[in-house]
């Protein structure tokens, strides 16, 4: 059988991370296995990102019905980059408070023991040096030029009276701001561009593509290895240090449960002989809800060079305590949720819930352990999310209606000015919801019963198998996730090497 030292599963942000930085010791060999294969060449140019989905570079999958909507398209990253390498490049970190509230469960996780690991991940230079990298693997910037309808945005959340920040990744984390993209020469920058690449000459990194995990190993309470299938035909590997799990947040649940890691009584269920008793396993999947107000345009705007998100902006609404709760952001494209219909010509100002309370799961469907995965991020399951979303819908529709928008607006199409009381209002955001594309939360680490990995990231009762990508988040940081992965993968490269 194939022997390696450590055996990465999956190359998404937070593999290639553990690929490069595991490596780095000559002495270890270290085997990566990727489901997808190289993307086309469109995952390279910025703005063809929405082209991506639903082909071969995306995994495909669906959610159940969500709050008023049917099922939604839950796009996820196959191939070298992960969803890193297929998505919206928005470089942004939480803010600290939601990390400090992570220590509360993962004594070890606050904010201030992450930042080394967040400085380590980028080169965002000509940054605050305390709070920010300016020699890491990940090249980080701010476009020179702006899409007209991002610097409206800006100019209109400035004209509403809410802050502006020089650096949301820095001191001053509200506000509105220029998203920071990994992105480099014109060109996106994942983590298989920043680590992956770079690190392919080594004699002791084996990186297989093509390469579906389907089942983990286990002698009594250690992890020996996995099996895969490749070009058809079923492989077997055996890791004499560790397994390391990155696979994502769908990913990493699915492989434990159907390798019998999980809740006894959902296992028997689907008929897996269960090998570890880890009831947390696929429990609190949640992202944040996502909604929308749409805008027809006057006349056709010019086609967006970046990644069509180019102004964010971290705010309070009314309701809101000591951090921002919502976060808005324009897209230069007339972006419409599904199952409506939306103008020709057009942009939105997206709406998202920072700190949803809203859990949901990853199970294994009815059809045996191969079927696909069934997946309820619980968007909008509970009612303050719901509040939240509608006080960000009252941002979002008074800044869309601001007078910086004045050469571009036509009319709101959607949810239309005839969508005006609450009930209408919610009854538009409960069917026009979306996921955020940023799924955490389905192996929490931490120290309570329901956590799946300890704080250094080991899976509880078995040995030589760690977790170290999204699913471990126990709660989504108050930004888009890729950043904090990026983090925690750092980190975890240090624990396992115990740098
Ligand atoms: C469309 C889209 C847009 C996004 N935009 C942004 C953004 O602008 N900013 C931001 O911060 N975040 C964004 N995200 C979220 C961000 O990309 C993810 O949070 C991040 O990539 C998660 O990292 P990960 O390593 O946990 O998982 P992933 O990057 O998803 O990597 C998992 C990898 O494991 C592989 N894999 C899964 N199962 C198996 C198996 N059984 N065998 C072998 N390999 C397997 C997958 O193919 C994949 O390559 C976006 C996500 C999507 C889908």
């Amino acid at each position: 059988v194939d022997t390696f030292d450590y055996v990465v599963v999956g190359a998404g942000t937070a593999g290639c991370v553990l690929a490069a930085r595991l490596s780095e010791d000559p002495s270890a060999t270290v085997l990566v296995l990727e489901a997808g294969a190289d993307g086309p060449d469109a995952t390279a140019v910025p703005a063809s990102w929405p082209e991506l989905l639903g082909g071969e570079a995306d995994w495909g999958h669906t959610t159940t019905r969500q709050a008023g909507a049917g099922p939604r398209r839950y796009p996820a990253g196959r191939l070298p980059g992960g969803s890193g390498a297929i998505g919206a490049m928005l470089h942004v970190r939480g803010h600290r408070a939601g990390y400090d509230e992570w220590a509360a469960g993962a004594p070890g996780w606050s904010y201030s023991e992450l930042l080394p690991f967040f400085k380590r991940s980028e080169c965002a230079p000509g940054r605050d040096p305390a709070l920010r990298g300016a020699a890491g693997p990940t090249l980080v910037g701010v476009p020179e030029t702006h899409h007209p309808i991002a610097r409206a945005f800006v100019e209109s959340v400035i004209e509403a009276g809410y802050p502006a920040t020089d650096d949301i990744n820095g001191a001053h984390q509200e506000g509105v701001h220029w998203a920071e993209l990994t992105m480099s020469d014109g060109l996106r920058h994942s983590a298989a561009d920043g680590y992956l690449r770079p690190a392919l000459d080594r004699p002791n990194l084996t990186v297989r593509t093509r390469a579906r995990v389907t089942g983990l190993r286990l002698r009594g309470s250690r992890c020996e290895g996995l099996t895969y299938l490749r070009d058809g035909s079923r492989q077997e590997v055996r890791a004499t240090t560790e397994v390391v799990l990155a696979a994502g947040a769908i990913g990493s649940p699915h492989l434990l449960l159907r390798s019998g890691i999980g809740d006894p009584r959902h296992l028997r269920a689907r008929a897996v002989p269960v090998l570890a008793n880890l009831p947390g396993v696929g429990r609190d999947l949640h992202d944040h809800p996502i909604a929308a107000v749409v805008y027809e345009a006057v006349g056709e705007p010019v086609p967006g060079e970046a990644g069509h998100i180019e102004a964010l902006a971290a705010l309070r609404s009314p309701m809101a305590g000591d951090r921002p709760d919502v976060g808005l952001f324009s897209v230069d494209l007339p972006a419409r949720p599904t199952g409506f219909a939306g103008p020709e010509h057009g942009y939105a100002i997206g709406v998202a819930v920072l700190t949803p309370r809203g859990r949901g799961s990853v199970r294994l469907g009815r059809c045996g352990p191969d079927a696909p995965p069934v997946i309820d991020p619980g968007l909008l399951a509970d009612p303050a999310d719901l509040a939240t979303m509608d006080e960000g819908l009252r941002m979002a529709r008074e800044l869309g209606a601001g007078t910086a928008f004045t050469d571009w607006r036509k009319a709101e199409a959607l949810p239309g000015d005839e969508v005006g009381d609450p009930a209408a209002r919610h009854e538009y955001l409960r069917r026009a919801v979306t996921g955020g594309a940023g799924p955490v939360g389905s192996c929490r680490m931490g120290t309570g019963p329901d956590a799946v990995v300890d704080t250094d990231l080991r899976v509880r009762g078995i040995t030589g198998l760690r977790i170290a990508d999204a699913s471990v988040l126990p709660a989504v940081p108050a930004a888009p996730v890729n950043a904090t992965v990026l983090a925690v993968a750092e980190r975890a490269a240090a624990l396992i090497a115990r740098w």
